[in-house]
C-alpha cells in the first residue's frame, strides 16, 4: 500500500494550489481481481464514489473511485492519468459496502458485482420522454377533422406521446407532426409511469383485527428508521400483501423509497394491479424486459431519489436508493431469488445484508417459510408475525391425495377418474378449476419402441422434450431445437416414435377429449411469455373466460382467481424425484403454493394430489395441513449432518470443453481439499447435468459446521491450485441447485 501523500512536498505545476498529486484505487466493472490505481492529474479532485473516465487497454472506461488503495506495484511514473471525473451523482458509501459485501460472501470479482449496480449506459443524459399538449395560444386556423380529433383526443389534463395520441384519436403520426408544425400542439415533458408520488394517506382496505396487528408492527418497524428483519408469516389468501402495503405507505410518510422483490415481475400484473388501486399510481417497475431507455430513466430516477416504490426482480437490489426505508421480499422461498449465472447470489439473503448497511428493515413474506428463515426466527435474528387465517372468511382448501395405485388412469391416460369427475361438478356448478403440472411441452422423453432409442440433446445430458404444437424436440438447458424425426434415427424405423410422460401441452389434449365445452387456458412459460399475456390470461380469468386453467409453476405464484374452486395436481410426486437436499421442503412449498389458489373468495376450495406414494411425508403434511410439523421434522433431518440450515454449504462446478480435461481438474481440486475439524469435501463427481450446452461438468461440494465460514477455505483452496486454460471452477455459495 502507497498512501497517496508519498510525493509529498511537490507542487503541481500551474495546478490548484496545495493540490498533491498522488494515485487512487479505481474499480472498473469487469472481473478483475480488485481496483487499479490511477494517477490523479492537477485540476481533478476525485473522491471515493466518484464516477471517473480512466484509460484501459487503449480505452477510456467508466469506473468508480475506490476506498482503499489498490496498492498495485505499478510504479508511479507508469501510472495512467484520470481522465475526467463525472458529474454524476457519487455512488453512495452504503452501496459501495454493499458489492464489496457481495463480492466477498459470493468470492465474485467486485468489479462483476460493481458492473451490476453500474448502469453504464444510465449515465449518458437524454431528455424526458416529451409529448404534446394544446398550445397555449391555438392558431385559428380551419381544422381537419383528423386534427379535430387529435385536440379532442388531448383534452385538457396530461400531456401524451405521439403514438399514445395517434392510437386515440386513429390518425397517423404524420398528423401529429403537421399539427405541431403548425403550431396547434406544443412539446411538453411526460411523466414517467412509477415516478408519480404515491398518497400514502388514501385509505386502504379495512384491516381485519390479525391484519391490523401485524401491520402496525412493520409501521413501528419502518418508523423506527433502523435496521430489523421482520418475517410475514401468513397463510395463502390472509391479506399478507394488503399487511405490507401498509408499511410500504409509511415508508413513504417518512419520505423514504421503498423496495419490493417479486420472484417473477412478469407475472405480477395482479399485484402491480392491486399497488394502484391501493396508491392510485404505479410503482416503478424493473426488470431484465425494459426497454433501455425506460431503464436508464428509471435507473437515474432512483438515484435522484424520485421512484417512490420500485418493484423489481433480483437485480433491482442493485438499484442506488440513496435512502431506502423498507425492503421487501415477497415468496421469500422462492428458488428464483437465486441467480444462477454470472454473481452467483441469493437475492433473499443479499436483501438482508443491504438493509442492514444502510439500516433499513427487511421484511420477508411468504405462506410457506424456507428452513433457512425460520432457522433465523429460532434463533432469534429474525421477528415472526403470522396470520393464520384466510381474510374474509374464505377458508383453506380441503386437500386429498388420488392414490393412483388404486385409482390409475385409463392406458395412456394422466387424469384420474376421481380427477375427472371433480372436474365434471366443478364445471357443472360453473365454477374454474386448474391443472397443475411442473413440465412444459407435450412429453418430457422420446422413445422408439422398435430399438428403445431415446432423443437426446447433442449438447447437454438431458432428454428432448417433444413439443408437439411446434412439431419440434427442445431442451429446456441449452434452447437446442430440432424438427421431430419422422424415422427412428437409431434403427430407421417407421411410426415407431413414442412420446413418454405427460406435459401441459398433452395434459391439455386430453381434457379437451374429455371436456370439450370447457374453455381452456395453458399457462406455460411459452405461451405466456411476458407482462403483457400474463396480464391477459389474468384478466380473462377474472372475466370468467376461462373454465380450466393448464399450467406449469407459473400459476403457483400469488394469484388471486375468486372463482377457482378446484385444483389438480397431474403429478404431485415430480419434485420428488433426483432428490437434492431441499427436494421434499420445496415440494411442500411449491404445491401448497398451487393449493392456495383454491376457494380464495366464498365458494370453498378442493385440492386433489395424484400421487403413487399418499404415505410419503411430503403427502401427508399437505392433506393434514400440517406443514409446520412437517417443517420442524425436515429440520431435524438436516440438524445432524449439519446440513443447512444448520451448517453451510459451497459448490464448486468444474467444466471444460473435454471430459478429461475436467476431470483432471476436479481430481486436482480434490486432492487440495481443505481438511479440518467441522469441514466435509463430498465429490469429485460428474454433475447430474454431467454435460451442459457441450461442456463436461464435475462437482465439489464443500460442506462446514454453521460456526466455520466457507470463504476463507475456498480462496485458500482455489489459491492452491492451478487451473489450465480452457477449465473453468465456478463458485456456488449456498447452492440452491445442485444439477
Ligand atoms: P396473500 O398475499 O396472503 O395470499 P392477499 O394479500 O393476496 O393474500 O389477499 C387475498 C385477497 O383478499 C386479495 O384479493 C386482497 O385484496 C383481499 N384482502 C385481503 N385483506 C383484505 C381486507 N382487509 N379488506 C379487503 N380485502 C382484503
Ligand atoms: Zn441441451
Amino acid at each position: 500500500m502507497r498512501p497517496a501523500d508519498r510525493k509529498r512536498g511537490r507542487r503541481v505545476p500551474g495546478g490548484v494550489s496545495g493540490h498533491v498529486p498522488g494515485r487512487i484505487p479505481v474499480l472498473l466493472p469487469y472481473p478483475f481481481a480488485g481496483p487499479f490505481d490511477y494517477r490523479v492529474p492537477a485540476g481533478l479532485d476525485p473522491r471515493p464514489g466518484d464516477l471517473v473516465l480512466v484509460p484501459l487497454n487503449r480505452r477510456e472506461e467508466v469506473g468508480v473511485v475506490w476506498d482503499a488503495p489498490a496498492g498495485d506495484p505499478v510504479p508511479e511514473r507508469k501510472l495512467k492519468p484520470v481522465a475526467a471525473v463525472l458529474e454524476t451523482p457519487p455512488m453512495q458509501p452504503a452501496m459501495r459496502r454493499f458489492i464489496d459485501w457481495v463480492a466477498a460472501y459470493t468470492l465474485a470479482p467486485p468489479g462483476e458485482v460493481m458492473a451490476m449496480a453500474l448502469r453504464i449506459n444510465a449515465l449518458r443524459p437524454d431528455a424526458p420522454p416529451t409529448g404534446w399538449r394544446r398550445a397555449e395560444t391555438m392558431l385559428e386556423t380551419r381544422l381537419t377533422e383528423a386534427r379535430r380529433r387529435v385536440l379532442a383526443a388531448l383534452g385538457e389534463a396530461e400531456p401524451r406521446s405521439t403514438a399514445a395520441l395517434a392510437r386515440a384519436a386513429g390518425v397517423g403520426a404524420g398528423v401529429i407532426r403537421g399539427m405541431a408544425d403548425a403550431g396547434l400542439l406544443a412539446p411538453a415533458a411526460l411523466p414517467l409511469p412509477g415516478f408519480a408520488a404515491p398518497d400514502p394517506d388514501q385509505p386502504g382496505p379495512a384491516l381485519s383485527a390479525e391484519q391490523r396487528n401485524a401491520s402496525a408492527a412493520l409501521r413501528e418497524a419502518v418508523a423506527a428508521r433502523g435496521f430489523s428483519v421482520t418475517v410475514l408469516d401468513g397463510v395463502t389468501g390472509s391479506g399478507k400483501t394488503e399487511v405490507y402495503l401498509e408499511a410500504v405507505a409509511e415508508c413513504l410518510r417518512q419520505g423514504r423509497q421503498a423496495l419490493v422483490l417479486l420472484p417473477e415481475i412478469a407475472l405480477s400484473s395482479q399485484w402491480l394491479e392491486r399497488f394502484e388501486r391501493r396508491f392510485a399510481v404505479a410503482p416503478a417497475v424493473w426488470h431484465s424486459d425494459l426497454t433501455s431507455r425506460t431503464r436508464r430513466l428509471t435507473w437515474r430516477a432512483v438515484a435522484a431519489g424520485q421512484a417512490p416504490v420500485v418493484v423489481g426482480a433480483r437485480s433491482a437490489l442493485f438499484l442506488p436508493f440513496p435512502d431506502p426505508g423498507l425492503i421487501v421480499v415477497d415468496e421469500e422461498h422462492e428458488t428464483a431469488f437465486k441467480q444462477e449465472d454470472g454473481v452467483v447470489y441469493h437475492a433473499r439473503d443479499m436483501a438482508v445484508v443491504r438493509a442492514r448497511l444502510c439500516e433499513a428493515p427487511a421484511v420477508l413474506v411468504s405462506a410457506t417459510p424456507s428452513l433457512e428463515t425460520v432457522a433465523n426466527v429460532e434463533a432469534g435474528r429474525y421477528r415472526r408475525l403470522t396470520l393464520p387465517h384466510r381474510h374474509g372468511g374464505a377458508r383453506l382448501p380441503e386437500i386429498a391425495a388420488i392414490d393412483l395405485r388404486e385409482h390409475p388412469p385409463e392406458r395412456g391416460k394422466f387424469l384420474a377418474p376421481p380427477l375427472l369427475a371433480a372436474l365434471e361438478d366443478t364445471f357443472a356448478r360453473g365454477e374454474q378449476a386448474m391443472l397443475f403440472l411442473n413440465r412444459r411441452g407435450y412429453a418430457p422423453l422420446t422413445l422408439c419402441r422398435a430399438c428403445g432409442h431415446r432423443m437426446q440433446c447433442p449438447n447437454c445430458t438431458a432428454w428432448l422434450v417433444e413439443h408437439r404444437a411446434r412439431r419440434q424436440l427442445a431442451c429446456h438447458h441449452c434452447g437446442h431445437v430440432e424438427p421431430i424425426p419422422p424415422t427412428c434415427p437409431a434403427c430407421g424405423a417407421e411410426h415407431s416414435l413414442t412420446p413418454v410422460g405427460p406435459g401441459v401441452e398433452r395434459i391439455t389434449e386430453e381434457a379437451a377429449e374429455r371436456f370439450p365445452a370447457a374453455r381452456r387456458l395453458v399457462m406455460a412459460s411459452d405461451t405466456v411469455p411476458g407482462p403483457q399475456a400474463a396480464a391477459q390470461a389474468a384478466h380473462a380469468i377474472e372475466a370468467r373466460e376461462v373454465d380450466l386453467i393448464i399450467g406449469t409453476q407459473i400459476v403457483a405464484k400469488g394469484w388471486h382467481f375468486p372463482h377457482l374452486t378446484l385444483v389438480g395436481v397431474v403429478d404431485a410426486d415430480l419434485g420428488l424425484a433426483g432428490g437434492d437436499l431441499r427436494a421434499a421442503e420445496r415440494t411442500v412449498q411449491l404445491l401448497h403454493q398451487v393449493a392456495g389458489r383454491a376457494g380464495r373468495a366464498e365458494a370453498p376450495g378442493r385440492v386433489l394430489l395424484q400421487t403413487f406414494s399418499p404415505e410419503h411425508p411430503v403427502m401427508r403434511a399437505l392433506v393434514s395441513g400440517s406443514l409446520d410439523t412437517f417443517m420442524a421434522e425436515e429440520a431435524e433431518m438436516r440438524r445432524p449432518g449439519h446440513w443447512p440450515p444448520f451448517g453451510r454449504l459451497a459448490a464448486l462446478i468444474v467444466s471444460a470443453d473435454h471430459a478429461e480435461d475436467a476431470d483432471r481438474a476436479a481430481h486436482d481440486l480434490g486432492r487440495a481439499a481443505p481438511s479440518a475439524e467441522g469441514v466435509t469435501v463430498l465429490g469429485p463427481a460428474p454433475a447430474p447435468l454431467a454435460i451442459l450446452r457441450g461442456r463436461h461438468r464435475r462437482r465439489l461440494l464443500l460442506k462446514t459446521r454453521r460456526d466455520i465460514a466457507v470463504q476463507p477455505l475456498l480462496r485458500r483452496w482455489l489459491d492452491a491450485v492451478a487451473v489450465p486454460r480452457g477449465v473453468r471452477v465456478d463458485v456456488d455459495v449456498d447452492p440452491v441447485s445442485f444439477l
